[in-house]
């Protein structure tokens, strides 16, 4: 029944709020029809009247009559039970208040993909328009059109299907003037459903055997035998079975029935595990974490270096949590480790875990989503969307590798998973715990301040010394020839050491495809995207340049733009270039490449890794996808080819990114039995966050950093919030901008408190001027006081006084930017 609750004091039942989806950000009162009562409950879709339109939105919860307003009453409830719980709404509330997003719109983010109802314009042919297909009137298009509807009504997609593309909106608008056609809007879509299956049921009483065919005879046995099965299963042993039951059902022999069941996304079968006997440092640090569990809320940093078995901490912590009755959320960076986190954490706990992640098809991630909400499920693991785990209550929540940039999601709702995760534990007087081998400044920080407590793991598991790292500055090599420069002798000389004992190395760059900076021979001219001011890359394999940032590209034998010259000098590394040289100096050598290019199909992760395990791979190239938490024991060499390319990014985390990309990759070496060794090329050999790196030392780095954030009046020591603005014409644009940015200081002007406490930054063009044809600028507002800022923004882009944004500008919001490109 439904969970809206009422007594006298509470809200009337017949009064509900309403977020709809749309880019608007308030919450609306609908009147609840009776029919309807006992189905409008918090978390449901409903449709509702809005302006002219009907659009769906979500039900809230009950809500008080607003003054002198008259209401209109929902059109329909969409579902039979509710797509989140209701006491997930403080909490998504609070993230649309916070990121500044439309609530509705936020809760369509958080579910899972595949449930959105549209409206489709459907056409029909009018008596008119038959009439008309007798005649010669209609031109040859408008005759396939009129001829294409005689049979039953059809939208635009269908009638391009069936008559080509030249249907356009302007020809439906022409015949429906000339009254041939109506157009009605219709109600489509949330095409992700649970699956069902055919199970089957002998009915109760003795069948005379005799009357029985030998066929129908051994069906009835096995269900009886084995209680009621599926189809399917039937059909697996009689391949008539289908027929068969439908036979036996229309005799009264059995009885089928419908039942749901969830897509499988996890692949074959593993063997349970039992936990390993604990380190003396693990069980401290267990000791010291399992008595904050059902305590009320409290964020724990797990400092732990690498290969220090954090893994099995989240395991026991989350045994330890399931043993209480809790529920725990476990997020981990990208597809590519929840893999390998998935797998431990369902050989200890089977069948109480749910994944959610990009990785499954819509129909999976659906199943996965209503396991969770409907509490078969306790443990929730995926990438940062998992935060959004439909769990009414939370006792525990993990986020691995808490550093880690993908845990902010870019486009849509900016939001940031790891710090939702701790939002979402105080909500829930929960206990999260922030992992990793190099946490951030920001968390690192808040130890400082004592807003978090820590734990701290000093030690490899196996007692292993962390590898040594020895660094070679690459611009005393400028003078070497071709890929020398890059794949220096020590490098080369350590390489070929490794595969003789019989090794496996890693060798990092985190740059894909071959060539990164194409220029012409003859004239000297970057080859460079026509829509981004970036570039292109060449890539051997897909033959073309592409834009790593807008997806333009073309032909690899392309000539020169500016000259025509078809000489191009393919300057520039990347990891196709470096696994091509490198299978050119140890052709011996099972070389394998690991980038976005090669990981595309669906699975490719998993048997790239298993691959790396066995031993059916010697050198590993990749990007950042192979310095994230894999545990490879048998890599006991790294080799990065030039650690520089993040520390330049005009950007005040460079720094920050940079030592964590090291000193994670270089945590890759050295885990097995054998020593591990690092080798570690740039050209900036004295700058400190590559000296800690070196020295795995992340106090340094982060007294140095933190002295420079401090001085600067950068997080964590003030909040940001960028303020995108893009568009295709480059002066409306600009316009636009600079209209935000003196609409903020004329607001600054007004309110003495906030010309105090806030600052703004611009506006200015994005360093990167141009993606995709849009051209960019950004406002950056900072404030060390958060309310503060947010309701400066809040006032800046929403309020009374707003800049009306022109159509064709567009401007976004980002919360706690990460990226300043
Ligand atoms: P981290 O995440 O801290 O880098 P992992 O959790 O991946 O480290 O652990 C490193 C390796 O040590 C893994 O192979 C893991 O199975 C193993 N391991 C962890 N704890 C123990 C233990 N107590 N005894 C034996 N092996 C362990
Ligand atoms: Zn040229
Ligand atoms: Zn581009």
């Amino acid at each position: 029944m439904c969970p809206v609750k009422q007594n006298q004091n509470e809200p009337s039942a017949s009064l509900i709020s309403v977020a709809v989806v749309l880019p608007v950000h308030d919450c609306y009162t609908y009147t609840v029809p009776e029919n309807l009562l006992q189905l409008a409950c918090p978390g449901k879709r409903v449709r509702v009247p809005f302006g002219r339109r009907k659009v769906t939105g979500y039900v809230i919860g009950p809500a008080t009559k607003p003054h002198a307003t008259a209401l209109k009453p929902i059109l329909d409830v969409l579902d039979d039970e509710p797509l989140f719980p209701a006491a997930m709404v403080p909490f998504l509330k609070w993230v649309a208040n916070y990121y500044i997003h439309p609530l509705g719109q936020v809760i369509n983010t958080a579910l899972p993909a595949g449930l959105n109802i549209v409206d489709v314009a459907v056409m029909a042919l009018a008596t008119a328009g038959r009439e008309a297909l007798a005649t010669q009137v209609p031109t040859a298009l408008e005759r396939a059109v009129l001829a294409a509807l005689t049979e039953q009504p059809a939208d635009l997609r269908q009638l391009r299907k069936k008559v080509g593309p030249p249907v356009t909106w302007a020809l439906i608008h022409q015949l429906r003037q000339r009254e041939w056609i109506t157009v009605a809007s219709q109600t489509r879509g949330g095409k992700v459903r649970p699956k069902t299956v055919r199970m089957v049921s002998p009915t109760p009483g003795a069948v005379d055997p005799d009357r029985l065919s030998p066929q129908r005879q051994a069906i009835l046995d096995l269900l009886r035998q084995r209680g009621d099965l599926s189809v399917p299963t039937l059909k697996e042993q009689y391949p008539t079975a289908p027929s068969l039951v439908r036979a036996m059902h229309k005799a009264g022999l059995v009885k089928i029935y419908e039942q749901t069941i969830y897509r499988d996304p996890f692949g074959a079968p593993i063997e349970p595990d039992t936990p390993p006997p604990l380190t003396e440092e693990q069980s401290d640090a267990l000791g010291r974490l399992r008595p904050l569990l059902d305590r009320g809320f409290q964020t724990v940093l797990l400092a732990g270096v690498t290969g220090s078995g954090k893994t099995e901490i989240y395991l026991q912590m989350t045994q330890a949590a399931v043993e209480k009755g809790l529920h725990a959320l476990v997020l981990v960076p990208e597809i590519a480790l929840i893999a390998q986190t998935e797998r431990r954490f369902r050989a200890r706990f089977g069948k109480a875990v749910a994944v959610l992640h990009s990785g499954l098809s819509q129909g999976e991630r659906y199943d996965q989503w209503l396991r969770i909400k409907r509490g078969e499920a306790t443990i929730a693991i995926g990438a940062r969307s998992c935060i959004f785990a439909p769990f009414d209550t939370v006792g525990l929540i993990i986020v691995d590798e808490e550093h880690d940039a993908s845990y902010k999601q870019d486009g849509g709702l900016n939001y940031n998973a790891r710090d939702m995760a701790v939002v979402r534990a105080q909500h829930q007087h929960a206990l999260v715990i922030l992992g990793s081998a190099t946490p951030s400044v920001q968390s690192w920080h808040n130890v400082g301040t004592g807003k978090y407590m820590t734990v701290g793991l000093t030690q490899r598991v196996n007692r292993q010394p962390l590898p040594a790292i020895q660094t070679v500055d690459l611009s005393r090599l400028r003078d070497e020839r071709g890929i020398r420069r890059y794949l220096t002798p020590v490098l080369q000389e350590a390489l070929k050491q490794t595969l003789d004992r019989g090794q496996q190395a890693l060798i990092f760059l985190n740059r894909r495809g071959f060539s990164s900076f194409p220029i012409c021979a003859h004239c000297g001219q970057p080859i460079r995207c026509k829509n981004c001011d970036i570039s292109l890359t060449l890539h051997k394999q897909a033959n073309a340049y592409l834009c790593h940032y807008c997806g333009f590209s073309k032909a690899a034998v392309s000539t020169c733009p500016a000259c025509g010259s078809n000489k191009i000098k393919l300057l520039g590394t990347g990891t196709e270039k470096i696994h091509e040289a490198l299978r050119h100096l140890f052709p011996q050598a099972r070389i394998a490449r690991m980038d976005r290019d090669t990981m595309t199909r669906r699975g490719a992760m998993v048997g790239l890794l298993k691959d790396l395990k066995d031993h059916r791979i010697d050198i590993l190239v990749g990007t950042q996808m192979v310095t994230k938490g894999h545990d490879f024991p048998g890599i006991t060499l790294v080799g990065v080819v030039c650690a520089d390319l993040t520390l330049n990014f005009p950007d005040f985390r460079a720094g920050e990114r940079t030592f964590q990309l090291l000193a994670q990759v270089a945590g890759r070496a050295g885990r097995g039995n054998a020593p591990g060794k690092v080798i570690l090329q740039t050209y900036n050999p004295e700058h400190f966050s590559i000296v800690a790196a070196k020295h795995q030392d992340f106090a340094t780095f982060f007294n140095q950093e933190i002295g420079f954030r401090q001085a600067l009046g950068y997080p964590p020591f003030t909040r940001m919030i960028a303020i995108r603005i893009s568009g295709r014409n480059a002066d409306q644009t600009a316009d636009h901008a600079r209209a935000l940015g003196s609409a903020g200081q004329e607001l600054l002007a007004a309110d003495g408190d906030h010309q105090h406490q806030i600052q703004i930054m611009g506006p200015i063009e994005a360093p990167l001027a141009r993606i995709a044809n849009h051209h960019r600028w950004q406002l950056l507002v900072k404030s060390a006081h958060a309310t503060r800022l947010h309701q400066f923004v809040h006032e800046l882009v929403l309020g009374q006084k707003a800049p009306t944004i022109r159509s064709g500008v567009r401007v976004v919001i980002d919360v706690d930017p990460l990226f300043l490109m």
